[in-house]
């Protein structure tokens, strides 16, 4: 009966045996992997879906993969990676311990900043994602991703140094590590609020443990 209204390949996804809205955070992957929403599909070597701990209770958000994530298919895996390793490891995060992301999924040629409709097309994974890890808190990694999740156009200023409540996550912004690099006089701030980001992490953890029987 199928074969009469559709041809194999026009099959809604439902019929063809996938989900509708992807149930766990491996079937997002599978799906989101051969994503052609964007231009950038056509000069992406891999999709960099994210990678960590499918349960974290802290997701590290920066802005987009570079050539070195491009080439492995894995988010921060070059200079600024080794550096964000180092950032959460002054914290005592190990970072098989969170979950790391992107705002984009794929490179921007020539690492330019995303545009806007780049970003309203891959958006839709990420907050599939935050929707399936759930997590208490986010560390958004410069003003590209602080900007687009908290929906403002505020300085670094303004957002760094507190806790912002968006949706029912409680999110801490601070340099990008390829911003830190550039200007390592800022490590002290970002110092300061991944202190602050690891006393608010402890803080939910433990009323999250006193309210369990
Ligand atoms: N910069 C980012 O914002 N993300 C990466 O994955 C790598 C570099």
């Amino acid at each position: 009966m199928q074969g009469l209204l559709f041809q194999e390949n026009e099959l809604p996804s439902e019929a063809a045996g996938e989900e509708k809205t992807p149930s766990t955070l491996h079937s997002l992957y599978v799906r989101s992997g051969t994503c052609t929403k964007c231009r950038l599909a056509s000069t992406r070597t891999n999709f960099v879906f994210g990678e960590g701990n499918p349960d974290a209770r802290l997701v590290v958000i920066g802005e987009a993969p570079g050539a070195d994530e491009d080439a492995l298919g894995r988010p921060f895996v070059g200079r600024s990676g080794q550096l964000l390793d180092k950032i959460l490891q002054a914290v005592q995060f190990r970072r098989e311990e969170v979950f790391i992301c992107n705002i984009l999924k794929c490179r921007p040629p020539q690492n330019r900043n995303p545009l806007q409709d780049e970003i309203a097309s891959c958006l839709p994974w990420l907050q599939q994602q935050l929707e399936l890890i759930d997590p208490g808190m986010l560390l958004l990694l410069g003003r590209v991703a602080a900007n687009t999740l908290l929906d403002n156009n505020l300085s670094m200023g303004a957002m760094r140094g507190k806790i912002i409540g968006w949706k029912k996550y409680d999110c801490v912004v601070t340099y990008h590590p390829a911003a830190l690099l550039r200007n390592p006089n800022w490590k002290r701030g970002c110092w300061e609020d991944v202190q602050l980001m690891r006393r608010h992490y402890d803080t939910l953890q433990g009323k999250k443990s006193d309210s369990q029987p």
